[in-house]
């Protein structure tokens, strides 16, 4: 993939990210060529191979394990952040099972074991609001930037910039919808966004609130604003990048425990409550179905209008071992992709 591929962004852009192989893992996914991923048998026989029908995918795009963040970001948020220039309001996705790389992508590693390793989207796009801030082109427009960073988990809001706080989401007879009282904090440079990232994913899988709450069950919003610097903060544009939830089902034996079903229960709804809507932004439908659970409420300036962005990274594991999974991700794609 280079940059000659990359095409004019349209409203809703569905890519997957497939994750190297670890040493463990049989590989049975593979990206033929541009927008293409192909499950298939592993190709040397193993005991117990599982019995794969080669199935083929086609997407926007579709990165390999050799892909960066970089380049990940260059095709997929980039556009996005130069759309919030625009006015418009845009949201990025990581969708995928737990492990499949969608922190990799949206935090990047800083926030893990390694260290000075990948930037994510996150940092990759703080730095590239602040470069168009600060470029002649825009600098008219007389804009400020904030962020705001949260959590959804079991349908509730919790502030990370503010200690875990939990917070209310109301909808006014306008059906504007808002978080009350979450921090949105002023910001100049992209450093202090990695700090705040920082700060805030140390919080999200430290915090007392829910006893058995990890990072893997729980929606992470980071919201970059884009304010006038007039009276009233006028409102230009917003890019919210969202590592959701890991969407695997509650199969396994241990979930028979009652507060493990009510998490799984959640976080299918809104991850199909999500499905719904970029699907009604596709098809232009007037009616968005976006009460159907908190993480498309609090998203719902992002689904109406003219305005709207989407793009969505499904993140893939290559092994074996999680193709039933895999399988699940690719549809779901595919079913946003399709609309
Ligand atoms: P998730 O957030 O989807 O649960 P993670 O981002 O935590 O998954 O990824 C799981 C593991 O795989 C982590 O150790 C991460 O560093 C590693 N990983 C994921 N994607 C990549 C990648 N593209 N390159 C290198 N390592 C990756
Ligand atoms: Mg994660």
């Amino acid at each position: 993939i280079s940059s000659a591929d990359l095409v004019e962004p349209h409203r809703i852009c569905v890519c997957v990210r497939k994750r190297p192989l670890n040493k463990k893992e049989i590989d049975v996914v593979t990206i033929p060529g541009k927008g293409a991923l192909l499950v298939h048998e592993p190709k040397h026989k193993v005991d117990l191979t599982k019995y794969l029908e080669n199935q083929m995918f086609h997407f926007d795009y579709s990165f390999d394990e050799t892909a960066t963040n970089e380049l990940v970001y260059k095709f997929t948020a980039k556009p996005l952040v130069q759309s919030i220039f625009d006015g418009c309001m845009a949201t990025c996705f990581a969708y995928g099972q737990t492990g499949s790389g969608k922190t990799h992508t949206m935090g990047g590693d800083f926030t893990g074991r390694q260290q000075n390793s990948a930037k994510g989207i996150y940092a990759l796009a703080a730095q590239d609001v602040f470069a168009y801030l600060s470029n002649r082109k825009y600098s008219n427009l007389d804009l400020s930037a904030y962020v705001s960073f949260f959590e959804i988990y079991n349908g509730k809001v919790y502030d990370l910039l503010n200690k875990k706080a939990k917070l209310r989401v109301l909808e006014d007879v306008r059906q504007q919808v808002q978080v009350v009282g979450l921090e949105e904090v002023y910001v100049t440079t992209a450093e202090e966004v990695i700090r705040m990232i920082q700060t805030g994913s140390a919080c999200r899988t430290s915090g007392q609130t829910s006893a058995n709450a990890n990072s893997s069950r729980s929606h992470a919003i980071l919201q970059i604003v884009l304010r006038r610097n007039d009276r009233a903060s006028t409102l230009h544009g917003k890019f919210s990048l969202v590592d959701l939830a890991g969407n695997e089902r509650g199969t396994d034996v241990s979930s028979n425990d009652r507060s493990t079903l009510v998490e799984t229960a959640e976080i299918n709804r809104s991850l199909l409550a999500l499905k719904e809507c970029i699907r009604s932004l596709g098809k232009n439908s007037d009616h968005i179905p976006f009460r159907m659970s908190t993480l498309t409420k609090v998203l719902r300036d992002s689904f109406i209008g003219e305005k709207s962005r989407t793009c969505m990274i499904s993140m893939v594991s290559p092994g074996m071992a999680s193709c039933e999974y895999t399988m699940n991700t690719l549809r779901y794609a595919d079913s946003v992709y399709d609309a």
